[in-house]
């Protein structure tokens, strides 16, 4: 049997037990995915959330420092101020004033220079030892604000190269005034570029991450980590102009950078005292590398354990199927001995040979008879009947032969007109019996004297026998039964006395015997 095999999985699922246990691997598994994702969800978000933070505070600080770092300058600017005369720059003693400025100078290492220009743009007076002759920055931005502007405060402006000494520097500067506020010249500091570069290489950052010293008017002034080319590029078109600042002066945020196109996590802040903006973003995909492997013993954990949880299912579910596969193969196997023992239950009833009632059902139909007979008071009868010379059949044709006479005859009693509740047997050897309930003795005659009319007629040859063929003898008995035990025996000695007589008289008849 080979019903196992014919089972396939969704047969399992067929299953009451089968499905309550695959819906409940389901339900584990999604639980332990969703509880998975939220956790992993949870420790991204905490991630750039503190990231947020750091950005924050370090923009905040960095603003801090750079507020100090041009407040410096400024107390500088505004001791250059009080050195110039009511009536401009142009009467002051230059040696004296340039030795000033030069200790001014050497007293604050982010300078470059300190300078003083005349209204129209001449050099007066300069921190460097050297001062250019015949040179004039009337051209220059802050010059040309300070001219146009008549308001005291400093100025600070976009990146340019020192004409002294070749470096990038941030003018810082404030306008000079004669007594009546007319316009009487320029005092200008420049800060190193390089003075925020040494700064801001104190802190350990990624690669790409970013901290950038901006004007408020977006112009980069200095862009950790990028390269000079960087310097002055705007970046108003950048989220962080035309909305975070829009929103507050500090916060964070996420938006890709104007100068790289990069995502980052960005914290922000604005100088109170200055048009200064300090920006500090975390490169995401840093971030998200780092978190990776930060969380990569809790991604093996998880995966781990759904991969048990999988594991478990199909242990299980296998399990489920072989338990429905045995029950199904037992069901069948109940099946087939049932039917096995019902074959068997007819086969112990039947004779093999002529497939007639054999003798053990003889003997119960029998018992019932005579039970039946005596409880109705109908009478009921038994013919033996037997094969006229046998022996000599089959020592003249051999047992094969003899076994398929057997056969016919047995084929021929089933054929002759008996009532459905009659009952033909086989005897035992070469007898045969019929037994007729509720039948007289000249109702058994008939079908007695059918049967051996029915035997002659098949014509089977026999060497031994008057007409040449196969006889039967047939004797029968009636009574009525009273329910007595002996009364089987007493029938069965009745129809056997009267064969007895049916063989005595020359074979080949029917003999009643009355009781
Ligand atoms: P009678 O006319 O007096 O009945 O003579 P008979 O030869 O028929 O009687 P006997 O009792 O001398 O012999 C019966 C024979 O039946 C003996 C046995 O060889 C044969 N026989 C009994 N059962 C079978 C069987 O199942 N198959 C075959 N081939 N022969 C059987
Ligand atoms: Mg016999
Ligand atoms: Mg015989």
């Amino acid at each position: 049997m080979n019903i196992g095999k014919a089972i396939s999985g969704a047969f399992v699922l067929q299953s009451s037990l089968g499905r309550t246990m695959a819906i409940f691997m389901l339900l584990l598994l999604t639980a332990v995915l969703i509880v998975s994702a939220w956790t992993l969800d949870r420790s991204w978000q905490r991630k750039l959330h503190d990231t947020e933070s750091d950005a924050v505070n370090l923009s905040v600080s960095q603003a801090r420092q750079a507020e100090d770092t041009f407040l410096q300058t400024e107390i500088v600017l505004r001791a250059m101020q009080r050195e110039i005369p009511d009536d401009g720059p142009n009467s002051v003693d230059k040696s004296a004033i340039n030795t000033i400025l030069a200790e001014m100078k050497s007293s604050l290492p982010q300078l470059n220079g300190l300078f003083i220009y005349d209204a129209q743009g001449n050099w007066i007076a300069a921190s460097a030892s050297h001062v250019p002759g015949a040179m004039n920055n009337s051209d220059r931005e802050y010059f040309i604000y300070h001219r146009q502007n008549r308001h005291g405060g400093v100025h600070i402006g976009h990146v340019i190269r020192s004409r002294t000494s070749g470096d990038l520097v941030i003018p810082v500067s404030l306008r000079l005034n004669d007594a009546a506020g007319g316009f009487t010249g320029v005092a200008l500091a420049t800060v190193r570029v390089d003075a925020f570069r040494r700064f801001y290489s104190y802190f350990e950052l990624g690669d790409g991450d970013l901290l950038a010293l901006l004007l408020d008017d977006g112009a980069a002034l200095y862009v950790r980590p990028f390269p000079d080319a960087f310097i002055n590029r705007s970046l108003s078109a950048s989220p962080l102009f035309t909305i975070q600042l829009m929103r507050s002066d500090r916060g964070k945020g996420a938006w890709r950078s104007a100068l790289d196109n990069k995502e980052r996590i960005f914290g922000y802040a604005r100088s109170g005292q200055y048009p200064l903006i300090v920006a500090a973003g975390f490169d995401k995909s840093e971030l998200w590398t780092e978190w990776l492997h930060d969380s990569l013993p809790d991604l093996v954990l998880n995966g781990t354990l759904l991969l048990i949880i999988i594991l478990i299912g199909a242990l299980v579910l296998r399990q489920v199927r072989t338990n429905v596969e045995n029950q199904i193969e037992l069901t069948a196997l109940r099946d087939e001995l049932t039917t096995i023992n019902q074959t068997l239950q007819a086969m112990a009833l039947l004779d093999g040979l002529t497939g007639l009632a054999n003798r053990r059902q003889f003997d119960i139909f029998l018992a019932q008879s005579l039970k039946q007979s005596a409880l109705s008071g109908e009478p009921m009868a038994l013919i033996m009947l037997d094969i006229d010379y046998f022996k000599l059949y089959n020592d003249s044709w051999g047992h094969v032969a003899g076994d398929n006479c057997l056969r016919r005859v047995g084929e021929t009693l089933k054929n002759i007109p008996v009532r459905q509740t009659d009952l033909i047997a086989r005897y035992g050897g070469e007898e045969f019996a019929i037994i007729l309930p509720g039948a007289t003795l000249e109702a058994a005659q008939r079908i007695a004297e059918s049967a051996v009319e029915a035997v002659r007629a098949i014509a089977i040859p026999h060497p031994g026998t008057r007409p040449g063929t196969v006889t039967i003898s047939a004797g029968g008995f009636a009574l009525n039964a009273s329910g007595e035990a002996q009364e089987a025996q007493q029938i069965k000695e009745g129809a056997d006395r009267a064969l007895y007589q049916a063989k005595h008289h020359g074979r080949n008849q029917a003999v009643m015997l009355p009781s």
